[in-house]
């Protein structure tokens, strides 16, 4: 689609353990187009220009990942953007927000609907609207789900990656997994950690794959979606102070306090080698230290 940096494995060295753990760099593939979003938009992206579509439109909330690297993919590739955003009082507070910000400055153009409205966002009669009201457009699900974001993630996984015994990623809607689990080996285990709470998710992820090499761990969602407390930002600071590594708060940050809880658990075998998808969604720390900061919570190192 356009030129991307290399995503590496570095490795997270900790004494006295006999797990080798990775951590794949999927965040550093594009300064803006950022981890597993890059692999979504991808096919879609070249979908829509086969079809003759200049104009793209998406859904999203108001610190989206998704909302994000669409809008720059779009400046990038010359095509328009159009988001659709949840919550009708954003319209004033754009200025206000890191990410409705960046997706401004990039060209896209929003529409902002209430809660309500934002539920019926698939129906017929709201997407006809749409049409109505920005032209023909070629349209991306919320969280950039569908067949063709599968088949990007698909590429997430290399033939280097085929000694590991487990693949841990976080789970939104659950696209990326899919594609990871798609091409995962024989032998590998992929285990999920849903960011947010709710048992549609198998259900979801299962449509797009025919494998059983994996499952959801349910633990670490810290209450729901977005919602995080003092002890995951203690953890997101240590982390970077250590490894050098910045996590996302709210899906690799989850993900990973999983996978650090788990091995001191003792929940994977000795001499594991554990590889640790890096998603990105570094874009986020801005807004949620916003959030932070109005709950008298410390914030997230940058
Ligand atoms: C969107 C996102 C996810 C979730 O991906 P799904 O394909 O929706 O499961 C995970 N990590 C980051 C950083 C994201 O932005």
């Amino acid at each position: 689609m356009f030129s991307l940096q290399q995503s590496v494995n570095q490795q997270v060295v900790f004494p006295s353990s006999d797990i080798e753990l990775y951590i794949k760099r999927e965040d550093k593939l594009h300064d803006y187009v950022s981890g597993n979003k890059y692999r979504k938009l991808k096919y879609n992206i070249e979908a829509a220009e086969r079809s003759g579509l200049r104009t793209l439109l998406s859904f999203g909330g108001a610190y989206s990942n998704h909302i994000s690297a669409l809008a720059s993919a779009g400046q990038i590739l010359g095509l328009k953007t159009i988001g659709v955003i949840r919550g009708e009082e954003l319209h004033a507070q754009i200025d206000g927000n890191p990410t409705l910000q960046f997706a401004k400055q990039c060209g896209m153009q929003f529409k902002f609907v209430s809660r309500s409205q934002y539920r019926l966002k698939t129906s017929a009669s709201f997407l006809n609207d749409l049409k109505e009201e920005f032209g023909a457009f070629y349209l991306i699900p919320e969280g950039g789900t569908n067949a063709l974001a599968v088949k990007g993630c698909e590429e997430i996984l290399s033939e280097q990656d085929s000694h590991f015994d487990y693949i841990c990623v976080s789970v939104g809607t659950g696209g990326t997994i899919a594609g990871i689990i798609n091409c995962s080996k024989p032998g590998q285990q992929v285990l999920g950690f849903p960011a947010l709470k709710g048992s549609f998710l198998h259900k979801d992820i299962s449509k797009f794959v025919t494998k059983s090499n994996w499952k959801l761990v349910n633990d670490y969602h810290f209450g729901g979606y977005a919602k995080i407390n003092a002890s995951l930002v203690a953890f997101i600071n240590r982390f970077k102070r250590e490894y050098g590594i910045p996590l996302d708060p709210i899906y690799t940050g989850k993900m990973l306090f999983g996978v650090m809880d788990l091995i001191n658990k003792g929940f994977f075998p000795k001499g594991s080698k554990i590889l640790t998808i890096h998603t990105g969604g570094l874009q986020g720390i801005p807004g949620m230290n916003d959030r932070l900061v109005k709950k008298n919570l410390p914030k997230i190192i940058i």
